[in-house]
């Protein structure tokens, strides 16, 4: 036994696919210390510098001072907390939809929802690009799995002509991200509605990385397009810019009835800790508020700043076949593999840069002389994205300063030899 895991893990150096994990010795923030050494962090998800926040610290704490540490069970069965129902209603309020259901991960959320949506002999379209989460979902559900190129919408037709046709009478489910978690780009989600309506199916949209991001009060993409009574499943997490942790899923009271009766990870987990809850509730009233929308429009000011700075560069277009070792250096909406622009892409607004460099080992290379510099950005490789599409990924928050985005952008400049 332990011999086969050796050789496997052998097998991962062998191939620069291996991973570690690193000693973080205090909160998330714009800076952080790894291995003693203070980091320009440009690695998380926390895009408006929420997870340190002392209004959510202060909510967890009174929280749990009333309500305790555990929840003691699942909510079906030991009572549901006044924190999860008091949360739940404000992520309705805030997403404009009838109501809301919290869940102890995203991740917990879409392995929950998509079995409790589709089952055997029912058809379920992902985006190629989707978060492992969805495509775990669909696996779970036991439903016929397709997989569209990276926002073709053309494509998504074909295969939903397909399923009405193989598949009649049943259920189709199409799976996609408003923001793309690896590459930053969008959905064209005007045409994902107008395919959807067309063909009868049902429309799942992970909003992960376009909450707190766009959208007026970061309501994300169904908000800011006018679409919201078109998106039967708004999925999203509180652990990204809402700065605390959980998923949800926002949608009819039927919906969420049904998620209540049906979803796996709802009905037999714990419910999340209260003063987690209480948190989140905390970060999206916050969000909400004139204060919120201001932080936003902050970040938006650091996303076109870095923006700026690349595009000053010049580069041409990313190229999936990229494997120099000087490559482009970020840019925001072009996708691994060729992808398509979508139609978004001009005012994207998303807080993620793909550096994408191809190969494994250049993209660890790369990402350990930043860390030299002293920024943290992750090398993501695969199999969290294509085999050779290795890339940097930088995330911009409201929390950075200015001459932090400044620097970074130097030393990759310097990095790529664009002097
Ligand atoms: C992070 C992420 C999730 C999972 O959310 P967690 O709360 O971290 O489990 C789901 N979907 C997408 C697109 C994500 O980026």
């Amino acid at each position: 036994m332990q011999n086969l895991f050796a050789e496997q893990l052998e097998a991962l150096r062998a191939d620069s696919l291996d991973r570690h994990l690193r000693e973080i010795g205090g909160a998330q923030g714009p800076e952080i210390e790894v291995a003693g050494r203070r980091l320009v962090n440009f690695s998380s998800n926390d895009y408006l510098g929420l997870a340190n926040d002392s209004r959510l610290r202060g909510a967890a704490i009174s929280a749990i001072n009333k309500f305790g540490v555990g929840a003691g069970a699942s909510r079906l069965v030991s009572g549901t907390q006044t924190p999860h129902l008091r949360l739940e209603c404000a992520l309705a309020k805030w997403k404009g939809t009838e109501g809301a259901l919290c869940f102890g991960s995203g991740y917990a959320a879409a392995l929950g929802t998509i079995p409790a949506l589709v089952i055997k002999n029912d058809v379920v379209l992902l985006d190629k690009l989707c978060h492992a989460s969805l495509i775990d979902g669909a696996k779970l559900s036991g439903a016929v799995l397709r997989v569209f190129p990276h926002n073709h919408m053309g494509k998504l037709e074909r295969h939903l002509e397909w399923a009405r046709r193989e598949y009649a009478g049943k259920r189709i489910l199409v799976v996609t991200e408003s923001v793309f978690s690896m590459d930053g780009d969008h959905a064209p989600l005007r045409d994902l509605v107008e395919l959807k309506k067309r063909f009868g199916a049902l429309l799942l949209l992970d909003e992960a990385h376009a909450v707190g991001v766009i959208g007026p009060n970061g309501r994300g993409l169904a908000v800011q397009e006018n679409l919201n009574d078109d998106v039967d499943v708004q999925m999203g997490t509180l652990s990204k810019a809402l700065g605390a942790s959980g998923g949800y899923i926002c949608g009819s009271r039927d919906l969420i009835e049904w998620l209540i009766n049906r979803a796996r990870s709802f009905v037999y987990s714990t419910a999340p800790p209260p003063g987690i809850a209480a948190a989140a509730l905390a970060a999206v009233e916050f969000i909400a508020s004139p204060e919120g929308e201001e932080r936003r429009l902050l970040l938006q000011e650091r996303i076109k700043l870095l923006r700026d700075l690349f595009l000053s560069l010049d580069v041409g277009r990313f190229n999936s076949a990229n494997k120099r070792p000087t490559p482009n250096p970020p840019s925001q909406g072009y996708g691994a593999a060729g992808a398509r622009r979508s139609t978004l892409n001009e005012n994207a607004g998303s807080a993620i840069f793909p550096w994408i460099v191809g190969d494994e080992q250049a993209a660890l290379d790369f990402a350990s002389a930043l860390q030299s510099g002293g920024f943290l950005v992750p090398a993501i490789r695969y199999p969290t994205v294509a085999k050779g599409t290795a890339r940097l990924r930088i995330t911009v928050t409201a929390a950075h300063q200015e001459d932090q985005i400044r620097a970074l952008f130097e030393a990759i400049r310097k990095m790529t030899k664009h002097e």
